[in-house]
């Protein structure tokens, strides 16, 4: 694909780096990680509050984007959209096919809201918040649940339901602020504890996703 100055969109970005993937199924592949500014939900327990700021967002177009991978680490060929929220970016389709013909596989990690999965990706990481049509579970690669230490777990009954029906779901435990003894962020137990309950409920249908990144110290 091919932009001209006129028709060439821009995508505000928050973060551009290189990293282990820490999560679900790829957990250990290196990837560039592609964090788009913004997102249409609020969640509180939003780890990534970089999308919020207006002060580190930066438009960026796909050729210079791709630019940017390659001065990072041209060896590297696995890009990761997520965010805020990837979706809710306007001619996201465009991008991600612009990355395709650069020979980049493009994986996207998602709530699921704010526009449509874009056909060229090829893998989508789908972390329900609200509910969704049924197509975008289908969708997605795998589903992914953030899961609290709260009793009463809203996703309780949806999970299991999930994991029925999809190969590929995943609960994650959230790490919580002032879980450490120093007051930073650490695995909040109640929530691993949750997660725990919902693979044994399942008969091992779900797996368990840790964030293995943080505890390596990477971003
Ligand atoms: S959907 Fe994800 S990026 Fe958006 S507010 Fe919730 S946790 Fe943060």
């Amino acid at each position: 694909m091919t932009f001209t100055p006129d028709t060439e969109p821009s995508y505000l970005l928050c973060d551009l780096f290189a990293s282990l993937q820490g999560e679900a199924t790829w957990t250990g592949l290196a990837m560039f990680f592609v964090r788009f500014s913004g997102c249409p939900l609020a969640c509180p327990w939003c780890d990534e509050p970089r999308h919020r700021d207006p002060a580190a967002a930066r438009p960026w177009t796909a050729p210079a984007l791709v630019t940017a991978l390659r001065q990072i680490d041209p060896l590297l060929s696995q890009v990761l959209l997520t965010g805020g929220e990837p979706l809710a970016a306007q001619s996201l389709d465009q991008l991600v096919d612009f990355l395709k013909d650069h020979g980049y596989w493009v994986a996207m990690e998602t709530s699921g809201i704010g526009g449509i999965i874009p056909p060229g990706v090829d893998w989508v990481t789908l972390s329900p918040k609200t509910p969704l049509p049924e197509a975008v579970f289908h969708r997605a690669n795998e589903i992914k649940y953030i899961v609290d230490g709260s009793p009463a777990d809203r996703q309780a009954v949806e999970i299991q339901q999930r994991a029925q029906t999809h190969p590929n779901v995943w609960v994650q435990p959230r790490f919580e602020p002032g879980m450490a003894p120093s007051g930073a962020s650490a695995l909040n137990p109640q929530a691993l504890q949750r997660c725990l309950d919902h693979i044994k409920q399942s008969g091992g249908r779900i797996r368990l996703s840790l964030q293995t990144h943080k505890w390596i110290g990477l971003p």
